[in-house]
């Protein structure tokens, strides 16, 4: 269970809100009906809050769609109580297109506040803005000034906002990628300390975006690492190649003697010498239950998965499995399967790696 609900699709992205969602949604009602205000005031004030995320789903659109347009697709788009976010298959590797999907989400809450201030201003009440608060004011002033709060907030330059991203592409055009994500992500962590020790005193609200600020962007540093230190190593040097293959025509016993019978999970399924499809434990075990051992194994297997070539980098072989949402994808050259890759392979590969590299230091001194 996920814990969220499909909302619908738009634009040929699917959009969830998450269960947590709906607290913050039953905490405003209630929190403004139990202040007496009444039960117009309380709808009033859920009315706002999804308004709000109205906005903040159409700044993740501004992300997805300006992805799009450099062929980055969008996995989906998911509503959390603290704010949307959009799962990007990965980032453009340029660094001005980075740029362009970092900045693109805090443009729409521009535009969005643009759009009011208009509206106010047709309406002759621009006099209500110079409150410049959340709580007087009317639903459309308040709603401009929330848009413009989201705007500046997320340019703050760390990771994980849009920020952070900016800073990292603006860096990257003069400078390595691992070094400029290092330095955002140290601007980034310096910001957090910041907002943490204002907090402390202030807001403990701040406190918790300090640490989400600081996780952030450990992680993203982390990442760049990664992807940094398998630069330039091919596939070939990774992949698993023990491993047994299936046959389309093979049963789901049979299969179920693979699994038993080794410590493999995952099978290519070969006709010839061309590959399929792969069979995971996990379709394996759906199968089962709804059509017996006795099915044949292409009735179960994904025919879909894209394949690595061996002469291919690890960087494209992550890339691919994590746009395919898979745990493993079979290795071919010349049209011929020689491998399997996952994602614990790479990594066992760089474990490897720096402890030889550790103990070669280790010699030399
Ligand atoms: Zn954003």
């Amino acid at each position: 269970m996920r814990w969220q609900w499909k909302l619908g699709r738009f634009a040929g992205i699917d959009v969830f809100v998450h269960a947590t969602f709906l607290l913050l949604i039953g905490w405003v009602g209630l929190s403004v009906w139990l202040d007496g205000r009444g039960l117009a005031a309380a709808l009033r004030g859920v009315a706002f809050i999804l308004a709000l995320f109205l906005c903040v789903v159409l700044h993740e659109y501004g992300h997805a769609l300006t992805a799009r347009r450099f062929g980055v697709k969008t996995r989906d788009i998911t509503l959390y109580p603290i704010g949307g976010v959009a799962r990007l298959e990965r980032m453009p590797e340029r660094p001005i297109e980075e740029l362009w999907v970092a900045l693109m989400g805090p443009a729409v809450n521009v535009v969005i506040a643009g759009i009011l201030l208009v509206y106010l201003a047709g309406a002759g009440s621009l006099g209500e803005l110079r409150a410049w608060d959340l709580t007087s004011g009317s639903f459309v002033s308040r709603l401009l000034v929330v848009n413009l709060t989201l705007a500046v907030f997320n340019l703050i330059p760390a990771f994980p906002m849009d920020g952070g991203r900016v800073l990292r592409a603006l860096l990257a055009m003069r400078m390595e990628f691992v070094r400029a994500t290092q330095i955002s992500a140290a601007v980034g962590q310096g910001i957090a300390l910041i907002f943490g020790f204002i907090g402390l005193f202030a807001n403990p609200f701040l406190l918790f975006i300090a640490l989400f600020v600081w996780i952030g962007a450990a992680q993203e540093a982390n990442l760049a690492q990664v992807k940094h230190s398998i630069g330039g190593i091919p596939v070939a040097r990774a992949m698993q190649t023990e491993y047994q293959t299936l046959a389309p025509g093979d049963t789901l016993a049979s299969a179920i003697g693979a699994v038993l019978a080794g410590s493999q999970h995952d099978f290519p399924v070969v006709e010839g010498e061309k590959v399929v499809g792969v069979l995971t434990r996990d379709a394996l075990i759906r199968a089962l239950s709804k059509e017996g051992q006795n099915a044949p194994v292409s009735t179960a297997m994904r025919r879909d998965l894209p394949e690595v070539d061996s002469h291919e980098m690890i960087e494209q072989a992550l890339t691919r499995l994590e746009e395919a949402g898979a745990k493993i994808l079979p290795v071919v050259h010349g049209g011929r399967l020689v491998g399997l890759i996952t994602a614990e392979n790479i990594t066992e590969f760089l474990m490897i790696r720096s402890a030889l590299r550790a103990s070669q230091a280790a010699t030399r001194q």
